[in-house]
């Protein structure tokens, strides 16, 4: 890692000095060779008297100038002529700013750079006798990089370390959502991908842009996910495998986006408030109160309630075929009658009912019999047309051959 950054580094050393040929903002003379040329804000740093701060409580663009020697009617014609461009009620204490004064005589301000946020800033350009401002944004570049880990900790732990953003845990959760069971990932598992990530001026990390091929292997078992679009046309994307099976089904693997399983689906267990053995028709998730609760398939919400053992609880049948329930919410977010989609919060996380701690109690019917929702085999939703399989067997082929290598150099003994 530290090899890359020096890498990267020396690569953006390079860049500033390639590209020193000037905008036409900055008039002044180029700098001495020997010395490394600083370019920022369309400016040759070298050449001005730098000063960098940030907007403090109270201060506001006309006290900044006037602490710079500006006479208040000199305050008065620049804001006038600024007017248009730069809204001076948008300084916000905490933002940073930079100060460009005159080299030779560091009591003459020049230019006023004011950072709205790390990708945009305004420049206010003082140096002609009519002040002038203009917005102008980082250029944001896009980097990709194929990445591959074994999981510590946890998912988003091991992402961390990979100095990826939380929100590709978030995807990843959401393309394996009906395929892999987040509850039982274990250390050891392992995972690659492709990604595409922003940079704000080729150095400052933005955050994920895009997932372009990825892999989950639990227990030895890989799945592929490819993003894919079937028709052009419509903006739909889903996640097939290197078979072209699309991942996602009919139900989402569970009600929860993280949170544990504290009691499996069973004939016989001894019930924590009755005090007495009697069978569990659910699965129990433990989440903190207020985690949102899913549909895991779409349907007609047919039950949306409060019983003394259920409490707060909502019933949705999918299909003439499977009915789901979820009970002891906090809060119900659904009326009966209500259609609602997979992945649509119907409910909180709490405890109401008879209950020891917040958790969804999970209930699943297939034909009218209560069933392991955990053991069943669900159908998928809709699998590739035939006519788009060639297309997309041919855009996958040499993603998967990027896995695969990343993994055999991450992963070989
Ligand atoms: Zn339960």
């Amino acid at each position: 890692m530290p090899k890359l950054k020096y890498l990267t580094a020396l690569l953006l050393v390079l860049t500033l000095v390639a590209c020193g040929d000037d905008k036409k903002e900055d008039k002044k003379q180029p700098v001495a060779k020997k010395e490394t040329v600083k370019k920022e804000f369309g400016f040759v740093l070298n050449n001005y008297h730098v000063v960098h701060d940030t907007i403090k409580n109270g201060d506001t663009f006309g006290g900044l100038l006037q602490k710079q020697g500006y006479s208040a009617s000199d305050v008065y014609n620049v804001t006038e002529a600024i007017r248009d461009s730069f809204n001076l009620r948008n300084i916000r204490i905490g933002k940073p700013y930079t100060l460009l004064k005159n080299k030779k005589n560091p009591d003459s301000l020049e230019v006023f750079v004011y950072e709205a946020d790390r990708l945009n800033y305004y420049v206010i350009d003082l140096r002609d006798s009519i002040a002038k401002a203009y917005k102008r944004s980082r250029p944001l570049t896009i980097k990709r990089r194929t990445i591959a880990a074994a999981i510590e900790g946890s998912l988003s732990k091991t992402v961390q370390n990979l100095g990826a953003s939380a929100a590709l845990t978030q995807e990843l959760s959401e393309i394996y959502a009906w395929s892999i069971d987040f509850f039982k990932i274990q250390k050891g598992d392992k995972f690659a991908v492709t990604i595409n990530e922003r940079y704000i001026s080729d150095t400052i990390y933005a955050g994920l842009e895009s997932i372009e091929a990825a892999y989950f292997e639990t227990r030895g078992n890989k799945k592929y996910a490819f993003p894919f679009k079937q028709d052009p046309e419509k903006n739909l994307t889903d996640y097939y495998d290197e078979e072209a099976k699309v991942l996602r089904s009919m139900f989402l693997k569970a009600p929860l986006k993280y949170s544990r399983i504290s009691s499996r689906f069973s004939p016989r267990r001894f019930h924590p408030v009755q005090k007495r053995w009697k069978a569990h028709k659910g699965t129990d998730y433990a989440a903190p109160r207020g985690t949102p609760i899913m549909a895991t398939a779409s349907g007609k919400v047919i039950a949306a309630g409060y019983t003394s053992g259920n409490g707060n609880y909502v019933k949705i049948k999918h299909n003439s075929t499977y009915t789901t329930q979820y009970l002891h919410m906090s809060k119900i977010k659904v009326r009966r009658g209500q259609y609602v989609n997979q992945g649509d919060v119907i409910g909180l996380v709490g405890s109401t009912g008879l209950a020891t701690g917040p958790h969804v109690c999970y209930r699943f019917w297939k034909n009218g019999v209560q069933v392991d929702a955990l053991k069943q085999k669900l159908p998928s939703s809709k699998p590739m047309a035939k006519k788009y399989k060639p297309a997309f067997m041919q855009h996958m082929k040499p993603l998967k051959k990027e896995l695969d290598s990343i993994s055999n150099i991450t992963f070989k003994k």
